[in-house]
């Protein structure tokens, strides 16, 4: 298994300022890679060392689970925006996918509203299932790629994800996420896989 982080895919300002370079400072540099700290901690030198880890995601359970599937979520989650992003997508697959789902206003008011109904902490998901887009929301660090469903966005609804900057408004979050974050091509790249 890789036992490091892969690095942001941007500058921790590059966000700016949408997402602070604080909460990149505390939720990339504090949070994720606390989880691989503690994962490695527990790992050590037993069987799942030699695993990647979404072996260790899929076979796992309990504390080891929970960091290991906190440590690929995080990187699904900065994989998913960059700088200047979101808004509706160029043509294309993900835009005929949006269109699917009913156009960017019902798609953006859906991903929103699933994200709202997650109670407590987790993620709201866009995914594949048995090749048809929906919208699903995980507690904690659960993942769908524990299930059959193809991740292809994600947003971080927990506290820490937003607080810096959106205090408690998380409809606030998840809004500043879709108009001015998205990284489409991250998506489009996986409605390919
Ligand atoms: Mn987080």
């Amino acid at each position: 298994m890789d036992f490091e982080v892969a690095p942001l895919p941007y500058a921790k300002n590059a966000l700016e300022p949408v997402m602070k370079q604080e909460t990149l400072e505390f939720h990339y540099e504090k949070h994720h890679k606390g989880y691989m700290t503690k994962l490695k901690e527990l790992i050590g030198d037993k069987p799942d060392a030699q695993k990647s880890l979404v072996e260790v995601i899929r076979t796992s359970s309990g504390a080891v689970f929970n960091n290991a599937a906190q440590v690929w979520n995080h990187t699904f989650f900065w994989d998913g925006m960059k700088p200047g992003g979101g808004g509706q997508p160029p043509a294309g697959d993900v835009a005929d996918l949006i269109n699917g789902l009913g156009g960017w206003d019902t798609f953006r008011t859906a991903f929103v509203n699933q994200g709202m109904g997650r109670f407590g902490s987790g993620y709201v998901w866009l995914v594949l299932d048995g090749g048809k887009a929906k919208f699903m929301d995980t507690p904690n660090a659960e993942t769908p790629l524990t299930t059959q469903s193809v991740p292809l966005l994600t947003a971080d609804v927990w506290e820490h994800a937003y607080y810096l900057d959106h205090r408690n408004n998380r409809k606030g979050f998840l809004e500043a996420f879709l108009d001015k974050l998205v990284n489409w091509d991250f998506v489009a790249k996986n409605l390919k896989k």
